[in-house]
């Protein structure tokens, strides 16, 4: 061994102790004939002092910030503590040393408040690594790996690898692919998931499956996504819904438990997606504020069990209510001495191209007792009070109102409520709150193809009453702009999503496990039966030999280690991550590949 010890491992206790360290240079500090150097590794920085006769020789041989140190002395106790750092009551006197490598000047400073920019950083990755702020994220992304392991474990989980080379798995997202040479012309997928393997598993009898595995979806890389993702990815045979809830709402108890010491005693509140629509405008509510939505006014066709309150707003004859298909509003707490200028501001936010909405009403619920809105000269006082109060707004309160198309104005709210909350300090990085949102629809309608797809994927089971009206009717639309009127709309999955804070972190279902029922789903989403058995003749072919029912869930592993970290970026928790663009730019890939390969591969690229 190079050393006797770490740097970050010496105490008082180790007084007169002879020991020799090997690390990085991290500062160097010359006082006249004396120089102290911080030598730092994985474990900590502890400091050196060259004496007189040392300092001599590193005048011929100097050292530079990084360079790799071997060094030899007597532990002292320090006269200038530094309580800053674990080894500050000591440094050693060095006796001897050896430069074991040089080190170029790095591009930027390896500190946790480092001067490099993001690029720069991506670039240099293997140093950017070794500051303590990236460190730390490594080290609690491997404490949830461990809590991970551990508790699955336990509970009787085996971890089974599944190929990477592998044909299409229907996720919604595009594949990667990777052309094969030796069958010239054709091409694997990369998994988007395990999904169809894990089910297979399942027929095989493994009724406890899980892996903490790379999956790869090729999307554009909107805010926060990566190209290859980590999943922790599960699977149950012989389970309903209500199991599979349980065992891995202790998953992630017992993840909080290991890696933040958080008692989460309580049982994860459940909604349904419905619920969460209309209450929250999302289907991942951020829960740990409880602005709920007041709906003024439903479109005829969606949330057919909901009332909305639009007596409140008939009569008024306000064209901007009247005409809209939606109306919605929110009670933002004390914030009824908005200046003109900051409402102006938030009419301008709710504008941008990203919200996309016309204009923003508003009430001010003076603390007076008066009521104040954009909205006089359509609203008397009373009719605001009014309004103000179905929305559960107190005095001090400012009710923020949207109005437009359905899906536009419902994602407008959200986006409304989560900023202002974020704004107002309710979105705290270390409060955590998790929610189930449960009965999901199990079909979208894809206006531009025409067809119905899959909310969460194709092997997903209806709800056991609604599987009668994916069976008795027929899937093709008449009328594409009345969609919503099909009774395919309001089939319901056995599907279920994690959501903490916000943010989806773990999303599975109830699987289909019948031939007769997988092949009518595939018939649903358009594909004709020799589509269906080129893609997955496989599967259809398993769920004949004796499959058992089965369900599962996977969670956004890089996203649950975000969060857990306090971060907004799953890139800070990812050793070597990708960039907006989907470049590794310290590998400098993709890239172009030689015309032999090319040739090898039977591929003629048509790029410049
Ligand atoms: N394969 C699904 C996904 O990646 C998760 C699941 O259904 O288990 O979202």
């Amino acid at each position: 061994m190079f050393r006797t010890h770490t740097c970050g491992e010496l105490r008082i206790n180790s007084v007169n102790n002879e020991v020799t360290l090997a690390g990085w240079v991290q500062t160097i500090r010359k006082f006249g004939a004396i120089t102290f150097v911080d030598l730092r590794d994985r474990y900590g920085i502890t400091q050196l002092l060259f004496g007189e006769e040392l300092n001599q020789q590193l005048d011929t041989n100097p050292l530079g910030r990084e360079f790799v140190l071997q060094a030899t002395g007597t532990v002292h106790e320090r006269s200038n503590k530094n309580s800053n750092i674990p080894t500050g009551d000591v440094e050693i006197i060095v006796t001897s040393f050896k430069i074991l490598n040089k080190s170029a000047v790095p591009p930027f400073t390896i500190q946790d408040d480092t001067d490099g920019g993001d690029d720069i950083r991506m670039k240099y990755r293997f140093l950017d690594l070794r500051r303590n702020a990236v460190k730390k994220n490594l080290e609690l992304r491997y404490a949830v790996n461990r809590a991970t392991r551990n508790y699955l474990h336990q509970q009787g989980f085996m971890d089974i690898e599944t190929p990477f080379l592998i044909k299409s798995t229907p996720e919604g997202a595009r594949d990667f692919v990777v052309p094969s040479r030796m069958n010239g012309g054709q091409f694997y997928a990369l998994p988007q998931s395990p999904q169809t393997f894990k089910q297979l598993l399942m027929v095989s009898g493994y009724d406890r499956y899980y892996q903490i595995v790379k999956c790869f979806r090729d999307e554009d890389l909107r805010a926060d996504r990566q190209p290859e993702f980590t999943q922790i990815d599960c699977e149950m045979a012989f389970v309903e819904q209500e199991d599979i809830l349980n065992m891995f709402e202790g998953l992630i108890k017992s993840i909080f438990k290991e890696v933040k010491g958080i008692d989460y005693t309580e049982k994860v509140p459940r909604m349904t997606w419905e619920d969460a629509m209309w209450n929250y405008g999302n289907d991942k509510p951020d829960i740990r504020f409880d602005w709920k939505l007041l709906n003024l006014k439903k479109p005829s066709s969606v949330y057919t069990n909901k009332k909305d309150s639009s007596e409140l707003i008939t009569g008024a004859s306000f064209g901007v209510f009247d005409n809209a298909e939606t109306v919605v509003a929110i009670a933002v707490p004390g914030c009824s001495d908005y200046s003109r200028k900051q409402t102006d501001e938030l009419i301008e936010w709710v504008k941008r191209p990203q919200i996309g909405m016309g204009g923003l009403a508003f009430i001010k619920c003076n603390k007076d007792g008066t009521y104040k809105s954009s909205m006089d000269k359509f609203f008397n006082e009373e009719k605001l009070k009014a309004i103000a109060a179905a929305c559960n707004a107190s005095t001090g309160d400012l009710v923020l109102i949207l109005a437009g198309a359905e899906e536009r104005t419902r994602k407008a709210i959200s986006e409304l409520r989560l900023e202002m909350a974020e704004r107002l300090g309710y979105r705290k990085k270390e409060e955590f709150k998790l929610v189930w949102v449960l009965d999901f629809p199990l079909f979208e309608y894809a206006e531009d193809e025409n067809r119905w797809v899959a909310r969460h994927h194709p092997f997903t089971s209806p709800k056991p009453s609604d599987i009668e009206i994916m069976i008795s009717n027929d899937p093709a639309i008449e009328n594409a702009a009345e969609y919503l009127k099909h009774p395919y709309a309001n089939i319901k999955a056995n599907a279920y999503d994690m959501v903490l804070n916000g943010n989806e972190i773990g999303g599975g279902s109830i699987r289909i496990f019948q031939r007769e029922l997988q092949e009518k789903m595939f018939a649903a989403l358009g594909m004709t039966k020799e589509e269906s058995l080129h893609k997955f003749s496989f599967l259809l072919g398993a769920f004949e030999y004796g499959a058992p029912p089965h369900g599962g869930i996977a969670f956004g592993f890089d996203r649950l280690c975000a969060i857990l970290g306090g971060s907004e970026s799953i890139r800070d928790f990812i050793a070597f991550p990708k960039n907006n663009a989907g470049r590794d730019v310290m590998l400098d890939a993709p890239s172009t590949i030689d015309e032999k390969q090319l040739v090898e591969l039977q591929i003629r690229s048509t790029a410049k």
